[in-house]
């Protein structure tokens, strides 16, 4: 099993991750391409371990460690880097690349996408059957399912190792194709696009649209608030990447666009389709 795991991107995803698995007692190394951002998140995750730990009865101390990482060679050890950059191939691509330069040929590279093709982050290294999808779902530490996704190369060794690794963090892993969105974002990304439409072509408000789904279909968060949550930047990066690979009725519409542009977006901006 995995002891040191690289966590690549200090967003909302990296740090509830690294939260996750310095609870789990193992060695994170986080790692984000700006140091302010690193340094920030560090002091979060810090801070959210200690107030869980003196929450806990009786109060425990945090078991594991999370060491900052100024450069991508400062992850050399981890047998386990978990990429958790913004939602681009480019971008996600470099930094597979990279961790292939500098990891052990042993080691295993997995992305957390929402949605973005396995086989071609598994084709930007030199070891295409040890890289795999691991969807964590936001806040990690708190959400039960992981998405596990094999490239089309993925060792079988490497699809059941990250699967009892999920298992030992406490989550349920269940393995999914790689095809754009996988299960989850697949569905829940076709309803926040609707909703957002609805909203786009006049006559309600994005509060009756979610009061409607959660009254009308017990969801128990609507899809806006859901979207705002998850970050308006990151939800029309998802909606773009799933609209190239399933077709026009995941693409964003004007309202989110508008929205991102004016730089809200949803609760890390305190404001999004709500106010926060
Ligand atoms: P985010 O924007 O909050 O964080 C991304 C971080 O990556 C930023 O801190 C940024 O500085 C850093 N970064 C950018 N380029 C980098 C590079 N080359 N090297 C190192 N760090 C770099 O994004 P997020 O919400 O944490 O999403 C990250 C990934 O997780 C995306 O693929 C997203 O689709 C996925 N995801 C997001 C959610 C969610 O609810 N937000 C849920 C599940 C999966």
């Amino acid at each position: 099993m995995f002891s040191t795991i690289a966590v690549v991107g200090a967003g909302t995803m990296g740090q509830g991750i690294a939260q996750l698995l310095v609870e789990a007692g193992l060695t994170v190394r986080l790692y984000d391409r700006s140091p302010e951002i690193l340094s920030d998140a560090v002091d979060a995750v810090t801070r959210r371990l200690q107030r869980r730990a003196e929450g806990s009865t009786p109060p425990g101390a945090v078991a594991g460690a999370l060491l900052a990482a100024t450069s991508m060679s400062q992850l050399a050890d981890a047998d386990l880097a978990i990429e958790a950059v913004p939602e681009r191939y480019d971008l996600k691509r470099a930094v597979f690349a990279e961790l292939d330069r500098c990891l052990e040929p042993m080691a295993v590279l997995a992305s957390n996408t929402s949605g973005l093709d396995i086989d071609a982050l598994a084709r930007s290294t030199a070891r295409p059957q040890r890289v795999v999808g691991l969807h964590f779902f936001n806040p990690a530490p708190l959400m039960p399912l992981v998405e596990v996704v094999p490239a089309a190369t993925t060792d079988q060794d490497v699809l059941d190792g990250v699967c009892a690794f999920a298992e030992s963090l406490g989550k349920t892993p269940i393995t999914v194709p790689n095809r754009p969105g996988f299960i989850v974002n697949r569905l829940l990304f076709a309803m926040i696009a609707e909703a957002v439409r609805i909203v786009d072509e006049g006559g309600t408000s994005a509060r009756d649209v979610d009061r409607a789904l959660c009254l009308g279909a017990s969801h128990p968060i609507g899809p806006l608030a859901l979207a705002d949550f998850i970050g308006l930047d990151v939800a029309l990066d998802i909606l773009e990447s799933l609209s190239s690979g399933l077709g026009p009725r995941y693409a964003p519409s004007s309202a989110l666009r508008d929205l991102v542009a004016q730089g809200h977006l949803g609760r890390k901006t305190g404001r999004g389709f709500f106010s926060y």
